[in-house]
């Protein structure tokens, strides 16, 4: 089965190549995506902008926009981009050349929506700094993915990613679709209930697991733990509404597509690991 991993990254983090190297075990390196996604038939990545300017900056008030993909030189030929937006750098006289920089890499074929760092930054998806933003995905008819849930930082502040959060933008920006990271976790049931209320929000179920393939594995056995993420499939009972995504290099590709697989009925694997990325990011072949 040809898949779509609708978020990875892709960015010289530290903490991610600490977390690659020490805790999933991922070959977090060009050589390392290339062999790993081939060899799991993901024909194409949305790799999720992000920078870092002082090691383990990240979230960092300092990153221009928009924040890219600078793991490597090169990306490889089937990773696509979600512009990451600061918006701690969207105010007072760099306001308009910040988002003009936006709206020129937007026009990059590479280029498939914009990426919000909802609780990494201190700002409330419906703070008027986000509106700009929003215009030019109508504009250009792009999603908007938002980070939502638990943060990778302490710095991060809870209250920024409650999923409950999107629906207000949502229900402002009808023209607008939204993709909630993480399925919210762990507000999976409050995720649930923002995508099926919208038609305009849909969610991404990667990140749900931070490991190699044994945690993988073991997290897979926890009953509580996987009802949680169930339950909000259940309740959304719409599977045009979930698109795979791992959080690479987070988590071992395999053993989390193999995760993912055994939670979604096997009819609708084709729309949740293929057809609804390629339709939202509206991805070429
Ligand atoms: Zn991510």
């Amino acid at each position: 089965m040809k898949v779509i991993d609708a978020h990875i990254h892709f960015s010289n983090i530290n903490s991610f190549l600490v977390t690659a190297r020490e805790i999933s075990k991922v070959d977090y390196s060009y050589q390392g995506y290339c062999q790993s996604f081939a060899q799991h038939q993901v024909v194409a990545s949305v790799g999720m902008g992000l920078q870092e300017t002082k090691k383990d900056g990240f979230p960092d008030r300092e990153c221009g926009n928009p924040m890219l993909l600078d793991l490597h030189p090169q990306l490889p030929d089937n990773v696509y981009y979600c512009l990451g937006v600061n918006p701690y750098k969207l105010h007072g006289d760099q306001k308009n050349t910040e988002l003009d920089k936006l709206e020129r890499h937007l026009q990059n074929n590479r280029a498939v929506g914009f990426k919000i760092y909802a609780g990494y930054y201190h700002y409330h998806v419906f703070n008027e700094v986000y509106e700009p933003v929003y215009d030019l995905a109508a504009k250009y008819q792009v999603p908007v993915v938002i980070h939502s849930g638990n943060t990778y930082s302490e710095r991060g502040r809870l209250k920024y990613s409650h999923p409950l959060n999107v629906d207000e933008v949502a229900v402002k920006h009808r023209n607008v679709d939204f993709i909630i990271a993480h399925l919210g976790c762990p507000w999976t049931l409050d995720c649930a209930e923002v995508i099926s209320k919208n038609t305009n929000v849909y969610a991404d179920l990667s990140g749900l697991i931070v490991g190699d393939s044994l945690t993988v594995a073991r997290e897979a056995q926890k009953k509580l733990f996987v009802d949680l993420v169930k339950a909000a499939l259940v309740y959304t009972g719409n599977y045009q509404k979930f698109l795979f995504g791992t959080d690479w290099p987070l988590v071992d590709l395999g053993a989390y597509i193999d995760f993912i697989k055994g939670l979604v009925p096997r009819a609708h694997h084709q729309d949740v690991f293929f057809n609804n990325a390629k339709r939202l990011f509206k991805i070429e072949g």
